[in-house]
This record gives structure tokens, sequence and C-alpha cells, in this order.
């Protein structure tokens, strides 16, 4: 008999290289796992809701939760601006028998996976390269330009990190990648 309780699934990528439009995906076709919606200091974008796509948090009420160890991870993603894991999100979904699943940064989603190793299953996710990388954070248009050089900057270094996770995904063909994700995502449920 399998459970998805205890399990975690970690989505790490770039900014900009098509990993939401995955997860959307996955969370449709894959029955067993639910997100941990993640607290951030930033201010929400565009039709972003408090409560469904972050907690959002002022930059004292993040603090605070660090200081009540809240979360089970955080990290400063941008300068001045930090993301973390709230442990009450994890417990909830293990408690109704789902694997967790993290959109998290990089350096995030290497720290939860040296943490849980079997218990985790860790996909980078690749855009084809940097230039296509830049041209998407353009056309999303949700981003300043000076918000797009850091998170093109921080691109290349995290590109090079994909080896210290499960498999990468290259996302230069959406279906193909779907397809790829998938199959991953049920055989690690089904373990
Ligand atoms: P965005 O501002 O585009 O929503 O997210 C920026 C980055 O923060 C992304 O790489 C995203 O994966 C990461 N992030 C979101 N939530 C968390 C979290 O809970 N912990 C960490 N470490 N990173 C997160």
């Amino acid at each position: 008999m399998s459970t998805s309780q205890g399990k975690l699934v970690i989505f790490s990528a770039p900014s900009g290289s098509g990993k939401s439009t995955l997860v959307q995906y996955l969370l449709k076709e894959v029955p067993g796992f639910a997100f941990s919606i993640s607290a951030t200091s930033r201010a929400p974008r565009g039709t972003e809701k408090d409560g469904v796509d972050y907690y959002f948090l002022s930059n004292e009420a993040f603090q605070q939760r660090v200081a009540e160890e809240a979360f089970l991870e955080w990290e400063e993603v941008y300068p001045g601006t930090c993301y973390g894991t709230l442990k009450s999100e994890v417990e909830k979904r293990w408690a109704a028998g789902q694997a967790v699943a993290f959109d998290i940064d990089v350096v995030g989603g290497k720290n939860l996976k040296a943490r849980y190793g079997e218990h985790a299953l860790a996909l980078f996710i690749q855009a084809p390269s940097i230039e296509e990388l830049e041209r998407r954070l353009i056309v999303r248009g949700t981003d300043s330009s000076d918000k797009i050089k850091q998170r093109i900057e921080k691109a290349s270094w995290e590109m090079d990190q994909s080896p210290f996770f499960d498999h990468t995904i290259i996302n230069d063909d959406l279906d193909r990648a779907k397809a790829e994700a998938k199959k991953l995502l049920i055989e690690f449920l089904a373990k």
C-alpha cells in the first residue's frame, strides 16, 4: 500500500522558466498532493490574493514568524524580500494524507532535498536558455526592468545547481515537459 503522507515534492526553477504553468497542470492531473502556500514579505502582483497565492506579510510580521520558529525553511530570496514555508501548512497536508508540494527557490529546494532525502522528489525546471528566460520575463510584464535584471543575474547561478536535484526538466516544449513531470510524480507518489 502506498501513502502520500510524509512525502514532499519540490519544484525549483529560475523565475520565468514556466514552472507555474507546469505546476498548475500537475495539480489538475495528479491526485494525492497539494501545495504548501508560502509566506512572503513582497507585495501582491496583479491578481494575486492573500491566503491563495501567498500569505502576504509585512517585513515585521515575517520576522516575527521567524522568531516564533513558525517556518520549516525561509530565505531572503531577493535582497529585502523573504519567502518561507510555514510548518503549519505542511502539517495540515500531511495530516490529510497528502504529499506536500513546494514552489520554492533553488537554495530552499536544495536544502529541503538534503534534509528529506528519499522522502522528497526534487524537480528542477529549466528554461532552454538565459536569453529565453529574459524574453519570457519581459513578455510576462509583471516586473520592472531592474527586477528582471536581478532575476536574470540570479538565474545563471541557479542553473548550475540542477545536479543537486533528482531530475531536471527542460521546459522547451511544454507538452513534453508536462508528460515527463506527470510520469515522475505518479511514480514517486505510488512508491
Ligand atoms: P515570486 O516572487 O516570483 O512569486 O517568487 C520568487 C521566488 O521565491 C521563486 O523562486 C519561488 O519559488 C520562491 N519561493 C516561493 N515561496 C518560497 C518559500 O516558501 N521558500 C523559499 N525558499 N522560496 C520560495
